[in-house]
């Protein structure tokens, strides 16, 4: 009897014309999370299974599985030659010895047998009531259902559990996204919803050195590992901010310094975006959350992009519920340590809460060197390969 992985996939996105290339990226995904395990994939035409693979790994591979983008659900099967023994011997697998109701479902994709599904069901539920004399079948609200799935291949999988997967949509099929990524606990969780949508992620971070520590580049980093555990490799461009930082500083109004550094960052991702095929910016914005996300400070913030959709899929969640997801994500215990991001050196006392977008273009106008700044920090840039 051997132990496999049965995995289930979203039918909506592998339907139509377009069926054969989700799958294919899909299947791409799976295999490449599972990079550097021993295992067979086995597909068949409305599910995949993970066989040959060493029984005490199967923490590890349902642990990657679980974070694949387009898989639904995922079930520990057993797979046995088809026959009645052997079946009735999976099933027992999966029948704890105390009083309960069952029944046996069958799915008979082997059309060469001679009895029908649920003749083959009432012939397993027949060999676990004997072993099971306390067990009462219930076709409508079993407590225990064993299901049975015959195969064309002479195998059948028997299962009982379903445990949810990641769902969404298989990375690559949404073109690839320019991600603002902060150590705070928004950008990383808002790159995780856009991965989901199928999104390939690169990230794009600000640092501040000295003023931010390496320590502080490190969290980034180590975030962006665990996202890319979901979104796959992401290329991550580490941008010197420091100079400026210091040139809005020195000849900017203070409380427009935040807004005018969010325009500055964006007019850098959208020019990063271009050069590395993005097509859309994706930050971590949930609106009203601070005063540089008011609905005043995104307009001037989105005044200063040219083309791109600016994708904020936090922006109508609550605090609460992002800080859920960045715990089932993996990443909240990064995103809580203590390092300084850019945006709290020379943080102003009281930042403005409803800028103008007048304002902040005159403000900004300030900066009489700022595109050689930018051309500057954009030059400095290092990239940092990650979950490769
Ligand atoms: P986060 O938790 O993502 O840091 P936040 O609540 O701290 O968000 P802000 O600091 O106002 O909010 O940042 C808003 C968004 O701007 C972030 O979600 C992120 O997308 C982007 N951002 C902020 N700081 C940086 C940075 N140093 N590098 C890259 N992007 C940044
Ligand atoms: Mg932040």
């Amino acid at each position: 009897m051997q132990k496999v992985i049965l995995l289930r996939f979203g039918e909506i996105f592998l339907k139509g014309k377009n069926k054969s290339y989700f799958e294919k990226l899909l299947i791409d995904n799976i295999k490449s999370s599972l990079s550097g395990l021993e295992y067979r994939f086995v597909k068949t035409h409305n599910r995949y299974y993970v066989e040959d693979f060493d029984g005490d790994e199967i923490a590890e591979f349902k642990n990657r599985l679980k974070k694949v983008f387009g898989l639904h659900s995922l079930s520990e099967a057993v797979k046995v030659p088809t026959g009645y023994e052997e079946i009735g011997e999976a099933a027992m697998l999966y029948a704890p010895d105390e009083k309960l109701t069952f029944r046996v479902t069958v799915n008979r994709a082997d059309k060469s047998l001679e009895k029908n599904s649920s003749q083959i069901g009432a012939d397993i539920g027949g060999y676990v009531l004997e072993r099971r004399p306390l067990y009462k079948v219930d076709l409508d609200h079993a407590q225990l259902n064993i299901k049975v799935d015959i195969r064309e291949n002479g195998y059948s999988y028997v299962f009982c559990g379903v445990e949810e997967c990641a769902g969404g949509m298989p990375v690559g099929c949404s073109g690839s996204g320019m991600l603002l990524l902060s150590g705070g606990f928004d950008s990383p969780v808002a790159g995780y919803r856009m991965a989901r949508r199928g999104m390939r992620i690169k990230a794009v971070h600000y640092h501040s050195f000295p003023y931010t520590s390496e320590q502080a580049k490190q969290k980034v980093v180590d975030l962006a590992h665990v996202l890319s555990g979901y979104a796959g490799p992401i290329d991550l461009y580490v941008v010197p901010f420091t100079d400026i930082q210091f040139a809005i500083h020195e000849k900017c109004r203070p409380d427009y310094m935040i807004t005018i550094m969010r325009r500055i960052m964006i007019e850098i991702a959208e020019k990063l975006a271009a050069k590395t095929g993005c097509g859309a910016l994706i930050t971590g914005e949930s609106l009203g959350q601070v005063a540089s996300q008011t609905l005043e400070s995104m307009t001037v913030t989105e005044d200063a992009v040219k083309a791109l959709p600016v994708f904020r899929p936090l922006v109508g969640m609550d605090k609460y519920e992002i800080m859920d997801t960045a715990a089932a994500i993996g990443t909240y215990k990064l995103s809580e340590l203590p390092y300084q991001d850019c945006c709290t050196v020379f943080l102003p006392r009281n930042p403005v809460i409803k800028p103008s977008v007048e304002t902040a273009r005159k403000e900004q106008a300030k900066i009489e060197d700022l595109a050689s700044l930018i051309d500057a920090a954009i030059e400095g840039v290092e990239k940092i390969e990650i979950g490769r």
